[in-house]
């Protein structure tokens, strides 16, 4: 290969600021052979996720380092969690475009380390290449699922309850801030530049086997439950006003009733949606309070060809367009 690093070789980059990452995990070998090994514990499936993040794409460029790290990792530590694994490795794919500095790829790989830190995974391995393009980072993940307990998005039943975990719409007004369309937010910027993987939360809720569908809401609220119907074959009523919103978001959707659309439709959210039976509802509300996390019933599972319709407040069907996510 002749790819030329952005200062120094491509090993120098990988042995300064990616190698302390993977020290102290066997499986990585120090950095040093050509691949990783690893075992698959007894009784536990391996999960495999993928997702490239392309700068002025998935994210926006002017984000510090940290933050796109901390993006990197959380967009695909939730893949993992949407299916109950318990993250266990990354591999990282980075392109650099040529003049980047070296001190941005440094604080990017201790941004790298910081949002990987406590959640069992390791960085095994990768490659850094520069590129004349943008900016942009291949994350593969892999954890573990216990046997037959692993969550889908095909087991959702009639009748089912729709939950979501956290609060949902800050990722998507988050951006409008960090754009300028919306004023400047704090918690909201946040919420948008640095998802937290619900992977605790999920690996329990795996593990009880309390949940029948799991999906991470990437593409938005309405879009990723009409994933669950796809796969499950069923369709799904949602309550828009049972929707939980942080504080930031219900003044901004009470200043702009438009922006409700935004909140349901917008993405970036990586909180979960996931579909149980109604005996299930108390289990879920005490394992959501052991684990700290908030987690909302909003709807229901019908039956009916496969589509999520949100009602207003007065039980109309909301027109939301076309529904999806819509990069930057
Ligand atoms: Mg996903």
């Amino acid at each position: 290969m002749t790819d030329q690093s952005p200062n120094g070789s491509e090993f120098d980059i990988i042995k300064r600021y990616f190698m302390p990452l993977a020290a102290g995990d066997k499986a990585a070998l120090g950095l040093l052979d050509d691949a990783a090994v690893l075992d698959v514990p007894q009784g536990y499936k391996l999960v495999v996720t993928t997702d490239a993040l392309v700068a002025g794409v998935h994210f926006l460029e002017n984000l510090s380092p940290a933050d796109i790290a901390y993006k990197v990792v959380g967009v695909n530590l939730s893949d993992l969690a949407a299916m109950g694994a318990s993250p266990r490795a990354v591999f990282l794919a980075a392109q650099f475009p040529k003049n980047t500095p070296e001190t941005w790829i440094a604080a990017f790989a201790q941004g790298l380390g910081a949002a990987l830190s406590g959640s069992g995974a390791t960085l095994l391995g990768g490659d850094t290449v520069t590129t004349p393009g943008p900016m942009a980072f291949t994350l593969t993940a892999l954890g573990f699922a216990p046997l037959r307990k692993v969550l889908t998005r095909s087991g959702a039943k009639v009748g089912d309850d729709v939950y979501v975990t956290g609060t949902i719409g800050d990722g998507a007004l988050g951006l409008l801030c960090l754009t300028g369309k919306l004023p400047a937010d704090a918690f909201l910027a946040k919420r948008y530049a640095r998802p937290e993987a619900r992977f605790v939360f999920a690996q329990a809720l795996a593990e009880h086997m309390f949940a029948s569908a799991c999906v991470d809401i990437s593409d938005g609220l309405a879009a990723d439950v009409g994933h669950i119907c796809e796969a499950s074959n069923v369709a799904a009523t949602l309550e828009a006003q049972r929707v939980p919103l942080s504080d930031s978001a219900r003044d901004l959707v009470k200043a702009d009733k438009t922006l409700l659309k935004t909140v349901l439709t917008g993405g970036d959210d990586y909180e979960l949606a996931f579909t149980a039976a109604p005996k299930n509802a108390s289990s879920i509300e005490a394992l959501a309070v052991e684990k700290g996390l908030r987690v909302t019933r909003i709807g229901t599972i019908l039956e009916g060809a496969p589509k999520t319709r949100v009602l207003d407040e007065i039980g109309r069907p909301m027109d939301l367009g076309h529904g999806g996510y819509v990069h930057l």
